[in-house]
């Protein structure tokens, strides 16, 4: 009896637990916003309490994007939330559609492309509600390196800091962020290339902000780029692994190596990280033909394997390899058939020693450093046509300053003008050092 009791009190209490446990009518509700602008798009996240329930549509005149959450409470004051978006002007409650939901009002500063999708939960984020804006305007603002190369144009290299934004790619043990590691990597590496005279770099992002996978390699192509880099860091759930890799990216499943890597989840989501709307786009990805992949394939595969060979030569020298040879991937999400297009994991971030590597200027420099002498030497012996690099191959033409060499010396035994010299080293003064190299154009 006594035990029958207590029995039926535990069920009660379990009942009651129950009860109250289960979602009242509006329990939902919106905890935070985020709001990520670019230099094209923007993206805004709604952090949930729970996943979402929504629908949304456009207005016109003034534009705006109206969301309606059913089963959600009023919680933050949204007009409080401060946009330094192009496309975003502020975000404002209105009359919801019951008394069961919030009407949230995105007014926007022009019409936009909108996309509207839900996330699960993952690491630092719970779930939530993506807002994408993009700007009908495509007017992409591409920072040029003035090319005073005159007639021969650059070899042109598109870098793309892994993630971004909203997509933070792996974190380390310590709580580091891999998109700016990626990030501060690709400017360093930037940087050594638009210093170097025939180079130049295209940044596909250049601050914290995510960029589709899709827009990257868009970029790469508008900016007729011979080679993209994407920048990563890898990640294991275990923290023993280490070392740094380079990826071919091709959208031919190639050979079994890359059925097995399409198999390692792990690192697909890695890659495709907060980016529900790759997945939604994969198909559209494979709008390519047939015909454009096997044209463009083989010159593209092939110089994708060979820069990687280069790249893993030095990389070598300053930090530990994780594979020897490059390895193969077919990343729908980022890949275009048409441009050379490579990965390099530049380590760890789950390897705790290389989680603090990362961290390190100088070794994220020394990184940067070797990616940029493999690359340069690649495409100083197969120079792209057009280029400086492909003329100066041809006319064989570099000089080494000895003692007692000036520039004006040289314009006369090459009878080239001093300017020409200049501009094309990229020289700011007439003074040369002994033992520098020049190029010595027609
Ligand atoms: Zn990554």
């Amino acid at each position: 009896m006594v035990n029958l009791t207590r029995h039926l009190w535990s069920l009660l209490l379990v009942t009651l637990l129950a009860l109250t446990s289960l979602p009242a009518l509006a329990e939902n509700k919106v905890d935070s916003v985020r709001i990520w602008p670019s230099p094209n798009n923007t993206r805004v996240v709604f952090d949930m309490q729970a996943p979402p329930e929504y629908t949304y549509f456009t207005l016109s005149n003034p534009s705006r994007l109206v969301i309606d959450l059913s089963g959600t409470k009023k919680s933050l004051d949204l007009t409080k939330i401060k946009s330094d978006s192009k496309l975003l002007k502020g975000l404002r409650y209105s009359n919801a559609k019951d008394n069961q939901s919030i009407r949230v009002v995105l007014d926007l500063k022009e019409a936009a492309d909108t996309q509207v999708f839900a996330l699960a939960p993952t690491a630092p984020y719970g779930n939530r509600l993506v807002v994408d804006l993009g700007s009908k305007s495509e007017n992409q603002v591409v920072a040029v390196k003035q090319s005073n190369t005159g007639a021969h144009r650059d070899v042109i290299i598109a870098i793309d800091a892994g993630h971004g934004g909203e997509d933070p790619g792996s974190i380390g043990r310590a709580g580091s962020y891999e998109k700016n590691i990626t990030l501060s990597i690709a400017k360093m590496l930037a940087e050594r290339i638009d210093r170097t005279p025939g180079m130049r770099s295209v940044m596909i992002r250049s601050g914290d902000y995510y960029v589709g996978l899709n827009k990257r390699t868009e970029i790469a192509r508008r900016s007729k780029a011979d080679l993209l880099i994407s920048i990563h860091a890898d990640a294991f759930t275990t923290p023993q692994p280490h070392g740094a890799s380079v990826w071919v990216l091709s959208m031919r499943r190639a050979n079994s190596e890359l059925g097995r890597w399409m198999e390692n989840t792990e690192k697909h989501s890695e890659l495709l990280g907060g980016a529900a709307e790759v997945i939604q786009n994969t198909a559209s990805e494979r709008y390519l033909t047939q015909a454009l992949l096997d044209m463009s394939m083989d010159h593209s595969l092939s110089t994708s394997y060979e820069v990687s060979r280069e790249i893993l030569k030095d990389l070598d020298k300053v930090t530990k390899l994780h594979k020897n040879d490059p390895q193969a991937a077919s990343l729908a999400v980022l890949t275009s058939p048409d441009i050379p297009s490579i990965l390099v994991e530049t380590g760890f971030i789950s390897n705790p020693t290389e989680e603090k590597n990362l961290n390190w200027d100088k070794h994220r420099q020394s990184l940067a450093n070797s990616i940029f002498v493999a690359v340069e030497r690649y495409f100083k012996r197969v120079p792209p046509d057009g280029t400086l690099f492909a003329q100066v191959k041809r006319d064989n033409r570099t000089h080494k300053v000895s003692s007692g060499e000036s520039l004006s010396l040289l314009a006369q035994r090459y009878n080239v003008p001093v300017s020409r010299i200049k501009a094309v080293n990229n020289l700011d003064s007439d003074i040369v050092r002994i033992g520098q190299v020049l190029m010595i154009p027609q």
